[in-house]
């Protein structure tokens, strides 16, 4: 867990949010500003900054992410969504621990997030 990262914090339990799905390596929430009418954020346990901080030594972390993206979408009640990753200050990233969106729930069109 890193010290003072909001995503560590709600895994943790130490900040509340509402759980969609939580195995071992993934913890997936509601998004508190939701873009669309479905807007769940699927992040992996371990803290990883961001998709320029993933390797050979943490992809498992992230493969184990989209191994648990079909579940959280089951559970959802949802089988076509857009999945974002917003890497860095200019692609919109607010805070620093790898996070994946995932959007249902409208025809998207051309909206990015
Ligand atoms: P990004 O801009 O890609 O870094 O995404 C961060 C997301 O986290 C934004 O969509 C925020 O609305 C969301 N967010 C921030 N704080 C919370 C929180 N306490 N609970 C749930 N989602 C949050
Ligand atoms: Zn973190």
């Amino acid at each position: 867990m890193a010290e003072n990262c909001l995503f560590c914090k709600i895994i943790a339990g130490e900040i509340p949010s509402k759980k969609v799905y939580e195995d071992e390596n993934v913890f997936a929430f509601y998004d508190i500003n939701p873009q669309a009418p479905i807007h769940v954020l699927a992040v992996p346990k371990a803290h990883i900054c961001c998709a320029n901080d993933v390797d050979e030594t943490n992809s498992d972390a992230v493969a184990r992410v989209f191994e648990a993206i079909p579940k959280i979408a089951k559970a959802l009640g949802i089988d076509s969504y857009r999945v974002i990753n917003n890497c860095g200050e200019l692609a919109g990233q607010t805070v620093m621990h790898l996070h994946f969106h995932i959007l249902s729930g409208e025809k998207m069109g051309e909206k990015l997030l």
